[in-house]
């Protein structure tokens, strides 16, 4: 079977082919140029489909809440402007006649760690991605648990400080104002008056005022992930976003989470994502070769 997987975010769209045994080939990548609107997204999505030949299934994973079952857009911000309402499955079938499966992007990162990557071999665990923001999946007894309007898992959006800051969710005091790898970012820049990206802030870690900061933003990692620990019971966590890539960080997530629990639920295991770029791409193709 030949897949043909994409992976559309706000800023480009990636995609490779990928055979029966799925090993992905041929990635490549071109801008977004989101500024267009969501119908010419996936009308360059099309065009690219018809330079590849016998090609058996499409696999999308994409920015935005999506009704998988539709394979349509529910929501998405003005990252993609009229991405909402994209009809992705219906407009790329009736071109192309492949069977095309779409999901969002952080569930097809989960999909792609549960089967080839950091969850395999487990049937339930849960995903966040620490980025911009913070972006979650849970997946229960071998399959995603989607919710009622295919949007739960938003981790990042759960309260761990009532009356807190600001959130673009229009919210207060979200888990992500705090804890997502932009918080980090900011804080450090706010604090210092310097400007650091993520990679310059860890290679600057012996600096004790920046080693504070960093210790106190895993101290907001810990709190959500303490609450998700109770409400899931999960024996796994996989933690994916390039900031995850620190050693530091995932060793000291793990022993403050052991100390915050109580004795029962800590079997719990938190892991950095090991797919990486590929993750979403390869949960799509998976998700495509079921159709
Ligand atoms: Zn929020």
């Amino acid at each position: 079977m030949k897949i043909l997987a994409f992976d559309i975010g706000g800023t480009e769209i990636k995609f490779c082919l990928c055979d029966e045994s799925f090993n992905l080939t041929e990635k490549k990548s071109i801008p977004t140029n989101a500024h267009e609107g969501g119908k010419r997204i996936i009308e360059r999505v099309i065009e690219i489909i018809k330079t590849f030949d016998s090609i058996d299934r499409i696999g999308i994973s994409t920015a935005g809440q999506v009704d998988s079952s539709k394979g349509e857009i529910i929501y998405a911000t003005d990252s993609i402007p009229g991405y909402t309402g994209t009809k992705i499955k219906e407009a790329i079938e009736a071109e192309t006649g492949i069977p095309t499966a779409v999901e969002n992007d952080v569930n097809s990162a989960a999909i792609g760690e549960a089967i080839f990557g950091a969850a395999k071999g487990f049937s339930s665990f849960i995903c966040l991605t620490y980025g911009t923001g913070i972006g979650g999946a849970i997946y229960l007894d071998g399959e995603l648990f989607t919710g009622n309007s295919f949007s739960s898992g938003e981790f990042g959006h759960m309260v761990t400080h009532a009356g807190g800051k600001s959130c673009t969710c229009g919210g207060n005091g979200c888990y992500e104002a705090y804890a997502s790898a932009s918080a980090l970012v900011s804080t450090v820049n706010e604090t210092l008056g310097v400007s650091m990206n993520g990679r310059e802030i860890f290679d600057n870690f012996k600096n004790p005022e920046i080693r504070r900061i960093i210790d106190e933003w895993i101290d907001e990692i810990v709190i959500g992930l303490k609450s998700l620990v109770y409400i899931f019971n999960p024996s796994l966590i996989v933690a994916g976003g390039g900031i995850m890539n620190e050693i530091y960080i995932t060793n000291e997530i793990n022993a403050r989470l052991q100390k915050e629990l109580m004795a029962s639920f800590r079997k719990v295991k938190v892991v950095k994502a090991l797919m990486g770029n590929d993750a979403n791409k390869l949960g799509a193709a998976y998700l495509a070769s079921k159709l």
